[in-house]
């Protein structure tokens, strides 16, 4: 019950754990031809089979450059094989006169489940505004595509206003643009991790997911808060996976450099195995 007679914040019930499949999701950035990624996905779903990964445990996901993609499509469909596909970015515009821009609709048609918005390599190479972010996640889930909401915070932001308040306006910003009850996978990217070789400490980066969804429950209730898939991202490797994925609110990893190196990227998604020895 909202106390209306004090300034003493509500304590809230924690949420319940949940029932979130975990997605370990691999960011190849601008690597690889059309060629190397059929190389690159042919040699992981090998390296799957050998280990019997369980997909139910723990979904996988490959996110190639836009001229892979037909080629992955079609890979993972004569082969019946269980990775996911997603794109690295996606236009907000349906349609029309925008020279280089990917349409969401144009990505559906490839059977592309997941679309990045916000990463920090296109927020700031890129320029993109917190709008346009909104409006890229928009168009995804119009067409029937699960953006994924990159939000974190540059060094400077984390002296000036902690780790979760850049974050946390980023996540509003973007969910001002979609509908309550659109599908969506964030995506805990600080940006001080990407590329670096310094990742977050698993504390660190549960306190920021943790903070991300208290947060969805006041903008989009407790059921929707208990669901939604919250990931790290920031130099994941195999040593420091489990770290992450024992924290209660991280429910996976977005991964660049190490997703283009098949045997590491095979021993994160079989994160479980540590997590269980550790
Ligand atoms: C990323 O590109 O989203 C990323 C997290 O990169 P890296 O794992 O290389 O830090």
């Amino acid at each position: 019950m909202t106390n209306q007679n004090t300034e003493v914040p509500e304590i809230r019930e924690p949420l319940p754990q949940g029932n979130r499949t975990p997605l370990i999701a691999g960011n190849w950035k601008m690597n690889l031809d059309h060629l190397q990624a059929i190389a690159l996905v042919q040699k992981l779903a090998w390296g799957l089979k050998d280990v019997r990964h369980d997909f139910s445990e723990a979904e996988v996901a490959v996110f190639p450059p836009f001229t892979d993609l037909r080629s992955v499509q079609t890979l993972l469909a004569a082969d019946k094989l269980s990775l996911t596909l997603g794109a690295q970015d996606v236009s907000p515009h349906e349609s029309g006169a925008y020279t280089g821009d990917i349409s969401a609709a144009m990505l559906a048609k490839l059977d592309v489940r997941y679309a990045l918005v916000g990463h920090s390599e296109r927020r700031h190479g890129h320029s993109e505004s917190d709008d346009t972010v909104g409006l890229k996640a928009r168009a995804a889930h119009a067409a029937g595509i699960v953006p994924m909401i990159c939000v974190g915070e540059t060094a400077e932001d984390l002296e000036q206003h902690g780790a979760a308040a850049i974050p946390i306006a980023q996540l509003t910003a973007a969910l001002a643009h979609l509908p309550q009850d659109a599908e969506f996978v964030v995506a805990y990217e600080p940006v001080w991790a990407i590329g670096s070789g310094q990742a977050a400490t698993p504390e660190q980066a549960e306190e920021v997911a943790r903070a991300l969804r208290e947060h969805l429950r006041e903008l989009r209730g407790d059921d929707r808060a208990v669901a939604i898939r919250v990931l790290y991202g920031g130099s994941v490797a195999s040593q420091n996976i489990a770290g992450f994925m024992r924290q209660p609110n991280i429910d996976g990893a977005l991964i660049g450099g190490a997703s283009l190196k098949v045997d590491e990227f095979t021993r994160i998604i079989q994160f479980k195995k540590h997590v269980t020895a550790g």
